[in-house]
């Protein structure tokens, strides 16, 4: 299986034993790689953070900036959620956070990603 390399810019600077690779005499930090990276592209927060610092603007404009403020609808603010009926069962059921109505919900339809209340 070809290793991932952390796409951290600096992570070949952190002095880390893991890192500090090759024959003794000619030793070298090195950038991390493994068969997976538990943060995504890198091998941790602190090389995903140092990526972001460098290049979050890059990105927000190559993939688009924000620039309205969104909003959230009362149509679109339905979460699932569970709640404690008056015999302290556990309910699921379905809380707009707008109007703090609710309706219940089947387990299923709890599970089901698919599901929804909202307009889409
Ligand atoms: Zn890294």
């Amino acid at each position: 299986m070809a290793l991932k390399y952390c796409q951290g810019p600096e992570c070949h600077t952190y002095y880390t034993q893991d890192r500090l690779k090759g024959q003794k005499g000619n030793k070298t930090y090195q950038t991390r790689r493994r068969s997976s990276l538990n943060y995504g592209e890198f091998c941790d927060t602190r090389c995903e953070h140092a990526w972001l610092s460098k290049y979050a603007t890059q990105a927000v404009n190559h993939f688009g900036r924000l620039k309205e403020v969104k909003h959230l609808i009362e149509q679109n603010a339905w979460q699932k959620t569970y709640d404690w009926d008056s015999n302290h069962d556990m309910i699921y059921v379905y809380r707009n956070g707008i109007t703090k109505e609710q309706r219940p919900l089947t387990e299923s339809q709890y599970n089901d990603t698919n599901y929804t209340l909202n307009e889409r």
